[in-house]
């Protein structure tokens, strides 16, 4: 009886075509292919100690890169890196503090790091008198040509952020520093207090490290600029009674390496086959930082193995049923350190840029409410394909029908969430995408970000919303298209 009535409704010529439309929406085979233990078996694997953190740049990036080469292979992608391998190399251009960097008050010296942190990696040669200024809303003393002293406060600073003590020193800096340094101050020494001290560990690593880009070449170098010092609070007294300070401050520049891990899984249609979706997370993370408790290393589990998993299974389900267009898989590098990779990657392509349709970008999707998930990029001014955004709505309908939030993706919110992962880079070279998350937590870009925290069974119903929004672009005759006028507030 069933049947029978579907074959009647099918020779009815309207309802013959919206049956089709249904058949070519409906979810492939390959969605039994994405599984929680397998799932479950890399998340653990890839965030284990054994490759301490992922830093981009060092030998651990390269270790897990060349790793996961070895399971792309197994999930059935073939190479789409260059020369034929899963591999495209890069160059970071890194700045750091010069160790030989001097800074002295008066006579004594201040060890880097531990006495005096620097906080911008910009080079600088000052010989200044020392002035106090205690009141910011005092503007009456004469700060040109001076170093300037100031005990600094958090009033008016907005510590209602993700990491606020990682944050803190920027916020100081932003505060005071453009005012003093428009008024011809020369140097500017901040006086920690306790929110700063507590912050002092936590941005050595970071300080340390130094700044990171993929477009300077070797010639290329940073310019001098005031420099802005931190004292420990108990110095006061000391720098009050001095005259003068003395910085000799050098910056290295060199040469970096770090690598997208690319694969692709090639569609069945004669011509389509020739356009790609492109799913986007990365690879590295933290590396090994401030300890929390005895543990320093940076696992990243939710950050960001949680999509590479994701992202390999997918890979596997369109290994099981290929669309139409090809599925094209990049695992980022050195996205941590200010989304190289992704910048790289859509700027050199390894297949010819304009056959990539989307962008299917995830980061951090495994915590949090089982039931809630975000899309970024849905809403003006951050949406470039209202027709991309289409696909991933409906595509939850159909699947895992998350409760969506849309406070992150707006202007308005504090975090700007939207800035902080690989699909910027594309979005603002004119590639439709669009972002998946489950957003903050509090082990959020900790030791504690580890696999026993991740919610296996939400990771898997992520991995199936950007799954099925991939089976539907893969699939779809007309490419989504990108939104007129598409111009972010930054
Ligand atoms: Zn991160």
């Amino acid at each position: 009886m069933y049947h029978q009535k579907i074959s009647f409704i099918v020779l009815t010529g309207v309802l013959f075509f919206s049956t089709t439309l249904v058949a070519q929406n409906k979810v492939g085979n390959g969605l039994k292919a994405i599984k929680e233990e397998d799932l479950k078996k890399d998340l653990y694997e890839m965030a284990d100690d054994h490759f301490a953190g992922r830093e981009a740049g060092t030998l651990d990036e390269l270790k897990v890169s060349v790793w996961w080469a070895d399971k792309m292979r197994a999930a059935g992608l073939k190479p789409a890196g260059d020369d034929g391998t899963y591999f495209q190399f890069f160059s970071m251009w890194r700045n750091r503090i010069s160790a030989s960097s001097s800074i002295k008050i008066n006579n004594r010296s201040f060890t880097l790091w531990k006495e005096v942190l620097v906080a911008q990696t910009a080079p600088a040669n000052i010989n200044a008198p020392i002035v106090l200024f205690e009141n910011i809303s005092k503007d009456n003393i004469d700060v040109k040509g001076k170093a300037v002293v100031v005990k600094v406060s958090k009033d008016g600073i907005n510590l209602n952020v993700s990491l606020p003590e990682r944050r803190y020193l920027g916020y100081v800096s932003r505060k005071y520093a453009p005012d003093l340094i428009n008024k011809g101050a020369v140097a500017i020494i901040f006086i920690a207090d306790d929110m700063a001290e507590k912050s002092w560990l936590q941005n050595v690593p970071a300080m340390r490290r130094g700044l990171y880009d993929v477009s300077s070449g070797p010639s290329e170098n940073v310019s001098a600029r005031a420099p802005i010092i931190w004292l420990h609070s108990n110095e006061l007294n000391f720098v009050q009674s001095s005259s003068t300070l003395t910085a000799n401050i050098s910056v290295e520049h060199f040469e970096y390496p770090s690598v997208n891990i690319v694969g692709k899984i090639d569609g069945t249609d004669a011509t389509l086959s020739k356009e790609y979706v492109l799913f986007s997370g990365h690879q590295d993370h933290d590396g090994i930082r401030y300890p929390y408790g005895t543990d320093s290393i940076y696992n990243g589990a939710d950050d960001n193995a949680s999509v590479s998993v994701a992202l390999l299974a997918i890979a596997r389900a369109f290994h099981q049923q290929p669309g139409k267009r090809s599925a094209l898989f990049v695992w980022h590098g050195a996205e941590e350190r200010g989304l190289l990779g992704s910048k790289w990657y859509s700027a050199h392509p390894t297949v010819p840029k304009e056959s990539i349709v989307a962008v299917l970008n995830g980061d951090m999707i495994g915590r949090n409410n089982p039931d809630s998930a975000a899309l970024l990029g849905a809403q003006p001014p951050h949406r470039n394909s209202i027709d991309l955004v289409n696909m991933a709505l409906a595509a939850n309908n159909e699947g895992p029908k998350f409760k969506l939030d849309t406070l992150w993706d707006k202007v308005t919110h504090v975090e700007g969430w939207y800035f902080r992962s690989d699909h910027l880079p594309y979005a603002r070279a004119g590639y439709p995408a669009i972002f998946y998350s489950t957003l903050l937590h509090p082990d959020y870009h900790t030791p504690m970000d580890e696999a026993n925290r991740i919610d296996i069974k939400k990771l898997a119903r992520m991995t199936e919303w950007m799954y099925r929004t991939g089976w539907k672009v893969v699939n779809v005759i007309e490419r989504p298209k990108l939104d007129p006028n598409f111009k972010l507030e930054r």
